[in-house]
């Protein structure tokens, strides 16, 4: 599918990702997206392949795309893997009941009482001193080599603590 497409229409992306992905950055996502293709001439020949969710991660195959998108992707998979899956609250745990998603507390509990799980939330939730790091220290250094976050962080409305 061209990424053009992809980004006029939306409901690809939307309906190949979770609901809470699509609440909390779809939209910037794609608009993130039009803005680097166009930014290096790729708009018209860039294409998308896979979209979906893995391993509580976004999936997102782009081809013929610039090599700068790199760095955006990374960071769109770092705040999927911290968006509720379900209502798309923000920063929240991994949590595996068999199947590794980022679930906020409340909609976790829901889930699992749904599906009959005995099981309690707070043993399957998976306490990733990553999340930590980026709560208390949302920015790039050098020393970590991680991207620099901050402008994702504005574009989801999450306030950046310094
Ligand atoms: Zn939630």
């Amino acid at each position: 599918m061209k990424a053009s497409k992809l980004i006029e229409t939306k409901e690809h992306f939307k309906a190949n990702i979770p609901s809470g992905w699509w609440i909390r950055f779809g939209e910037t996502f794609l608009e993130d997206l039009k803005e680097v293709l166009t930014e290096h001439d790729c708009l018209e020949k860039a294409e998308v392949g896979d979209i979906k969710e893995k391993y509580g991660s976004l999936t997102f195959d782009l081809y013929n795309g610039p090599e700068d998108w790199r760095e955006h992707q990374a960071a769109w998979e770092y705040i999927s893997e911290h968006t509720c899956v379900r209502c798309g609250a923000f920063p929240v745990k991994m949590r595996d009941d068999g199947w590794m998603l980022p679930w906020c507390e409340e909609c976790f509990r829901k889930h699992l009482e749904e599906n009959k799980d005995g099981r309690n939330a707070e043993e399957l939730t998976i306490d990733n001193e990553e999340q930590k790091d980026y709560i208390n220290y949302p920015i790039n250094n050098n020393e970590t080599g991680k991207a620099d976050m901050r402008p994702y962080y504005k574009k989801i409305n999450y306030e950046v603590r310094q």
